[in-house]
């Protein structure tokens, strides 16, 4: 968990029956589920899960080596997109960093082994 700032609006967003606390000030993810919190991996997984990987790009002004690209299968699933602040790195765990462009989710993992994981 980083620090927070004074520009920090840490409001949680409903979406796809989780609500996301994602600050583009600070860069932080939580996730909240009806019951309890959410791990990042389950979060990532019932936001994104059936995102489709399209691209690798590199990564100039991303935190890792290279930025995955993802579109949603359908319509309705690239609405979760909207939970996030569009265009920032947010972090989502140690290592794994989330951006989107309104379009497509960007991932960028910062381990080899996260990075064989979503790309194999
Ligand atoms: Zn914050």
């Amino acid at each position: 968990m980083r620090t927070t700032t004074t520009r920090c609006l840490h409001r949680p967003v409903a979406v796809a029956g989780l609500e996301v606390i994602a600050c583009a000030a600070c860069g932080t993810v939580e996730w909240h589920g009806a019951v309890r919190a959410l791990d990042p991996v389950e979060g990532m997984a019932a936001l994104f899960g059936r995102f489709l990987l399209v691209g690798r790009l590199p990564a100039v002004r991303a935190p890792g080596s290279e930025v995955l690209m993802y579109r949603a299968p359908r319509r309705k699933e690239r609405a979760n997109l909207n939970a996030f602040p569009a265009n920032v790195w947010l972090q989502v765990d140690t290592s794994l960093w989330l951006s989107h462009d309104g379009e497509h989710l960007l991932l960028v993992p910062t381990t080899p082994l996260l990075m064989e994981n979503l790309t194999t």
